[in-house]
């Protein structure tokens, strides 16, 4: 079946004992197994059966079929956040004396969590500026790499094909955090990738009302991040929430299609405009990253990202008179958000990473949301207009 089919199918069946057709949310935190028998079938994984909802919960379980499917993988797992997912995979899959590669930039709470968390489990910690500087340098005792092939927040690209052959050579296994594309858009199990991870906080529940994470891969890799991620760190998703990001799931497709129309019209309006420097949109010809992405996947998203034309105080004046644009960090979310990196999600870092990085005093990012294009340009116009 086709991936929209898929996103509203997969992974649902009318509930047995009701029929109930949406997936029921299964409130308790342990199942009855009835017998010493069963029990001890359960706890030795000889049944099917739920014995604790922290290992699994069926609302849980229906979500992860949906999401295996719509990434091609053997198995999907869901967990709390995104920063579950990551903390479950590298704990998962590293162990003291492996080399741990990443290429900048990654996601702020990534970056912090290999750095300062789990260099203390004993793991070496190399950054590469970008696809060709890790295929070029890449180390010969590398374990796992960690990308993402749409950067936050000046939307560098990573192309997934040059991260997959140089981690081929060193046999390295390759995780591709795809939070800003969704699998939608770009399915890197598909061309080789090992695991593949969101934050389901954004585009995949798509409302901004939960925080949730996502793991997909193939079974042998699965079955130990899953271990780590639920027994060990205790992480498991709660079945509400669980509920409200598989109802988003099944609207991803048609929320997506509005975020990149919409985004496209915005970049466009934003490409003409005086007070804008700089434009960061990868559907443009002119960003360097556009070829990759036109040829890997098959849309470049919601977000967009601009120089306004001065420092601090101009990028201030203008987004402190948006009015349809919340002032917000995250992104994904139906409404559209406006973010100031260099002040906020990037402030931990220091002047002369930023600098580095290109997050500039005067970048905003924009999370494109799906209200009429019409709408956001027009706010868009006016607050440029008080600049
Ligand atoms: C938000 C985000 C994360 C972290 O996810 P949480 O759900 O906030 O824990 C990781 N990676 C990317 C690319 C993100 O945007």
């Amino acid at each position: 079946m086709k991936f929209r089919t898929l996103s509203i199918h997969a992974g649902q069946q009318p509930d047995p004992s009701t029929g109930a057709l949406a997936t029921p949310v299964y409130f308790t935190s342990t199942f009855s197994y009835g017998t010493a028998e069963e029990g001890q079938a359960r706890f030795a994984g000889q049944n099917p059966g739920y014995i604790y909802s922290r290992f699994a919960n069926p609302t849980t379980a229906a979500l992860e079929q949906k999401l295996a499917a719509l990434e091609g993988a053997d198995e999907a797992l869901v967990v709390a956040s995104g920063m579950a997912a990551v903390s479950a995979i590298m704990y998962a899959l590293t162990n003291a004396g492996d080399e741990v590669a990443f290429i900048d930039p990654v996601y702020g709470g990534t970056d912090a969590f290999l750095r300062n968390t789990l260099t203390r489990a004993g793991v070496t910690l190399s950054r590469y500026s970008s696809d060709q500087d890790f295929a070029e340098r890449v180390k010969a005792n590398t374990k796992v790499v960690l990308f993402e092939p749409i950067t936050n927040p000046t939307l560098k690209v990573i192309d997934t094909r040059i991260v997959v052959e140089a981690a081929r050579k060193v046999g390295a296994l390759v995780i591709c955090d795809n939070t800003f594309l969704t699998p939608y858009l770009f399915r890197p199990l598909e061309i080789g990738a090992d695991i593949v991870m969101h934050s389901g906080t954004k585009y995949l529940s798509g409302h901004g009302d939960i925080i949730a994470g996502i793991v997909a891969g193939r079974s042998e890799l699965m079955q130990k991040i899953r271990t780590v991620a639920l027994k060990h760190i205790g992480s498991p998703i709660g079945p509400q929430e669980a509920y409200l990001l598989q109802r988003g799931v099944k609207t991803l497709t048609l929320r997506m299609d509005a975020h990149i129309d919409n985004a496209r019209k915005v970049a466009d309006f934003l490409a003409a405009q005086p007070k804008v420097a700089k434009v960061y949109y990868p559907g443009h010809a002119s960003h360097p990253g556009h070829q990759a992405i036109a040829d890997t996947a098959t849309g470049f998203g919601g977000m967009v990202a601009i120089d306004i034309e001065g420092g601090f105080a101009k990028a201030a004046v203008f987004l402190n008179n948006l009015h349809l644009f919340a002032q917000a960090v995250s992104l994904g979310d139906v409404e559209s958000l406006a973010c100031h990196p260099a002040s906020t999600t990037h402030a931990a870092m220091t002047a002369e990473d930023r600098q580095r990085a290109g997050v500039s005093d005067n970048l905003v990012r924009l999370s494109i949301g799906v209200e009429d294009a019409d709408d956001l340009i027009a706010d868009l116009a006016q607050a440029l207009a008080k600049l």
